[in-house]
């Protein structure tokens, strides 16, 4: 259950497949279809689903030329959870398997004519239950990878398996105190905001664009007031990416640390940040055509040529 979130290296999750006849895609856990995982998606289906960890040509068989799904559950699913389950079929029609191709890999890219970020936004922020705001909206359209904005979105949600959210959770935790640096309990606050390698990767950001920035203590309001004033609104979408990448940057190290133990290294996850920002206007906005070394050098130029 801790390992959520650990292991992969975030290289390898930017990996998506274009399916072929399902042999290697992880139905679940891989991006397969659209631009987040389906577990990401829908935790409380894989919570109940009996094929984890199962490709996706294992989840259903061929009826003549026709692809038909077979999803086993644990049990029959409440009446809340039935509009989730159509959700997901609705997502799966527009999958097309074939018997004569192999999955290959892709890395960055949404799978071609499915879903897009705004979709999963759309069926995350459903079933937020009232807790939808201006800040999930600035969210979401942040410039960065889905993958980032889900992780981001999950700590604003207090979503994410820190130690202390486990504990509470009835989750017997044998160690409290955050990975990092080890000298306070790994709550939200101290793990992204308060403690002192978070602390360094802020500062880092914030002599990057040359600004100052007073640190809020709320993860919400931290994320509000994470704001160039000097640029557009669709600028600040870009600055916006930056925070939800340091968050994801922040999340990798501590489970790196926490299940594979290493070093700190707080000027490495800021290079990420950067790294991954890049990549992902690089890869987005067709426009945007400089140099990781622009990008590195010259931050305020590039977001304001967007
Ligand atoms: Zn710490």
């Amino acid at each position: 259950m801790c390992k959520e979130g650990g292991g992969k290296g975030w290289f390898q999750e930017e990996l998506g497949w274009e399916i072929g006849c399902g042999d290697k895609a992880k139905f679940w856990e891989d991006v397969w279809i659209g631009s987040v995982d389906l577990k990401s998606l829908f935790p409380r289906l894989y919570s109940l689903s009996l094929n984890q960890g199962k490709t996706v040509g294992e989840m259903g068989v061929w009826d003549g030329t026709e692809w038909r799904w077979d999803l086993r559950w644990r049990r029959g699913r409440f009446e809340w959870e039935s509009p989730l389950e159509r959700d997901l079929i609705t997502i799966l029609s527009g999958a097309s398997l074939r018997e004569d191709a192999q999955d290959t890999q892709v890395w960055g890219k949404e799978v071609p004519g499915l879903f897009s970020v705004s979709f999963a936004y759309d069926c995350l922020a459903k079933y937020d239950r009232g807790n939808q705001g201006e800040v999930y909206k600035l969210l979401w359209r942040a410039t960065a990878f889905p993958n980032v904005l889900v992780t981001a979105w999950r700590v604003l949600m207090g979503r994410l398996p820190t130690r202390v959210s486990l504990s509470r959770r009835g989750v017997v935790v044998n160690l409290m105190m955050c990975p990092l640096c080890q000298l306070q309990v790994e709550t939200y606050h101290h793990l992204f905001i308060e403690c002192k390698y978070a602390q360094k990767v802020w500062s880092l950001c914030f002599q990057w664009v040359d600004i100052s920035f007073v640190q809020q203590h709320d993860l919400k309001l931290h994320f509000q007031s994470f704001h160039l004033f000097h640029v557009s609104n669709k600028q600040n979408r870009i600055w916006k990416g930056i925070w939800a990448n340091v968050i994801r940057c922040l999340w990798d190290q501590r489970n790196m640390i926490a299940f594979q133990q290493g070093v700190v290294d707080a000027e490495e996850v800021f290079q990420r940040v950067q790294l991954k920002s890049w990549l992902w206007m690089k890869h987005k906005a067709r426009s945007f055509s400089y140099a990781f070394v622009d990008w590195v050098l010259n931050p305020n130029i590039c977001i304001r040529s967007c």
